[in-house]
């Protein structure tokens, strides 16, 4: 079930999967940004771990989705900095909102990736085509919302295979929004690294699931 459980999982999951790509993050970041992404994540979801080890569950009750998904947002906000931090922990606390149960049933995890990109959307005024997490998000979200069916899990990996392809496909895109914006059509031929982590977190939480 995609529990608080899961969603614990997942960030262990995430925090694994970005440290294992750590290098490869701040590569694709230093072709056409300040190739820090890697470690800003990396040194984010250290902390998240961290700070999730030292908040167990609450006594007597279950723990909601929402509660795990809100110290994800809180520990990203103060340790990510630069342009992802706020991004991601934007996304986190909105998908927080949208998951204040016990466990995420389809129609959930629709609602709280719709949430995360909504999260995005409002903080970075990035529209899809602009070479940015969005074009990883936007059609996660487009997938999960198309996959039907009642089993949340299988709408998570179409989430994730979508965000997949839609990180690779920022390659030939020109950057028109955050810091690779600045190399104008230099930017085209590199794959956004924001849009690569995103790809990496939606791969964790079928991972987790699994
Ligand atoms: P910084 O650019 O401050 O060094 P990071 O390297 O951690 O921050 O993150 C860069 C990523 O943030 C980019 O690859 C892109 O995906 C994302 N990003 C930057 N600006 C925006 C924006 N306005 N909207 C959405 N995503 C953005
Ligand atoms: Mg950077
Ligand atoms: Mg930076």
């Amino acid at each position: 079930a995609l529990d608080a459980g899961w969603a614990r999982r997942w960030v262990a999951e995430s925090a694994a999967a970005i440290a294992a790509a750590r290098d490869d993050l701040t590569e694709l970041d230093r072709q056409i940004g300040d190739g820090d992404h890697g470690a800003n994540l990396d040194r984010g979801f250290r902390a998240v771990v961290a700070k999730l080890e030292a908040t167990p569950a609450p006594d007597g009750e279950a723990e909601q989705v929402g509660a795990v998904l809100k110290l994800v947002a809180t520990t990203l906000m103060s340790t990510v900095g630069g342009a992802s931090g706020p991004l991601y922990g934007t996304a986190f606390l909105r998908a927080s909102k949208a998951a204040s149960r016990e466990a995420l049933d389809v129609s959930s995890v629709v609602a709280l990736l719709e949430a995360a990109l909504e999260g995005i959307e409002a903080r970075g005024h990035a529209t899809p085509g602009e070479k940015t997490m969005v074009d990883a998000w936007q059609p996660a979200v487009e997938a999960a919302a198309a996959t039907g069916g009642d089993d949340p899990v299988a709408v998570l990996r179409a989430a994730a295979d979508a965000a997949d392809a839609g990180s690779t496909a920022t390659i030939p895109l020109v950057a028109t929004k955050g810091r690779a914006s600045y190399l104008g059509e230099r930017s085209a031929g590199h794959e956004d690294p924001g849009a690569r982590s995103t790809a990496l977190l939606l791969r964790a939480a079928v991972s987790a699931a699994d």
